[in-house]
């Protein structure tokens, strides 16, 4: 190497250790949003950016909630469904954005997952606020207003249209995920890449922490396995916490299209998948289809899924071919 370049190499050199990046230190946050807690772990160089982390992410999962929650009136979601019978609505994109994910998730769970399933979900709540079943007369009524196809969408006009009045759209199943991710893009955003959100039941994770090969996530449903994920999403939906118990039977938050009823089987499933948003939506219709459909549905998608439910007194479990390529070699 000629003297000069010599020199410019070392000056480089020099210039990299000036510039070598601050250690990075551990910060963990929790705030109520969605009907949840929600956790944001994140590794920054500063408590200063640390906070601006913090504050970044909870305003994506204040704004989702704004706009895609059911239970406040006034929010866009809530807005759509009072116009349905009234013709096209123009929506936001992050709305149009879900609604259209919605609809490739009835696609492909051959309608177990519909946010048509509204009416339904109302009668459930009312099941557990009452502990009382609903008419047959009741469900009839609520499901001649769930269906996928009463629900159109024009990517032109970015428009969405419930056709019956009546209909009440519900993304209790997938908003929480596309929240994760959007929150996570934000830290990406402010240079966080080693971060990760979670919402209880569902999380998208970022970089693993340093000098990690992933963040260890214990499995909601099987206490032996832990897992090792980074930059994906991973969700387990089912009998977790929400359910209400009428004449000993327990009604699952998950309701099955085809019966209008919260299921009754215990199922429960957890999806790794690219993103929060698509293991937030599989892992509610895993549940309905059952382990057969449901993990083949998930293979023919490229996600990995887990599920365990119970058969007669006996607790069962399956999972996808690949699934266990994510469980976490033991600690040393
Ligand atoms: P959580 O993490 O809140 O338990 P899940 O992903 O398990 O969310 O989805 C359950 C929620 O999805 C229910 O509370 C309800 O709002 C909605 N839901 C229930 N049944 C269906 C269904 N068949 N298709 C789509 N969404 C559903
Ligand atoms: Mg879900």
């Amino acid at each position: 190497m000629n003297p000069l370049a010599r020199t410019a190499w070392l000056l480089l050199l020099g210039g990299c250790i000036i510039a070598e990046p601050q250690p990075l230190a551990r910060y963990e946050f929790d705030e109520p949003h969605m009907g949840t807690t929600v956790r944001v772990v994140l590794y920054a160089p500063s408590p200063e950016l640390a906070e601006r982390g913090r504050k970044a992410a909870f305003d994506v999962m204040r704004q989702v909630d704004d706009l895609m929650s059911d239970y406040k009136p006034d929010s866009e979601l809530s807005r759509l469904s009072a116009a349905a019978g009234k013709g096209p609505q123009p929506v936001s994109q992050a709305l149009y954005d879900v609604l259209e994910s919605s609809c490739w998730t009835a696609k492909v769970s051959e309608g177990a997952f519909d946010i048509t399933i509204g009416p339904l979900v109302r009668l459930w709540r009312r099941s557990r606020k009452e502990l009382k079943l609903p008419t047959p007369e009741e469900i009839q009524a609520a499901k001649a207003l769930v269906g996928i196809d009463q629900l159109v969408l024009d990517p032109v006009r970015r428009t969405a249209e419930l056709r019956k009045p009546g209909m009440i759209l519900d993304l209790g199943g997938i908003a929480k995920g596309y929240a994760c991710d959007k929150a996570l893009a934000a830290l990406r955003n402010l240079g966080i890449s080693r971060a990760l959100i979670d919402t209880g039941g569902g999380m998208a994770l970022g970089d693993p922490p340093p000098d990690k090969a992933g963040w260890r996530i214990g499995m909601l449903g099987d206490s032996s396995k832990v897992l090792q994920l980074s930059n994906c999403g991973v969700s387990t939906s089912g009998d977790v916490e929400q359910f209400v118990e009428i004449d000993g039977v327990r009604y699952s938050h998950i309701i099955d299209p085809a019966t209008g009823l919260g299921l009754t089987n215990r199922a429960m499933a957890t999806v790794i998948a690219k993103d929060g948003l698509t293991s937030d939506a599989l892992d509610t219709p895993i549940c309905i289809l059952g382990a057969e459909r449901g993990l083949k549905m998930a293979a023919a998608n490229g996600v990995q899924a887990w599920t365990q439910w119970v058969e007669g007194k006996r607790r069962r479990r399956a999972q996808t071919d690949g699934f266990d390529r994510y469980v976490a070699p033991d600690e040393p």
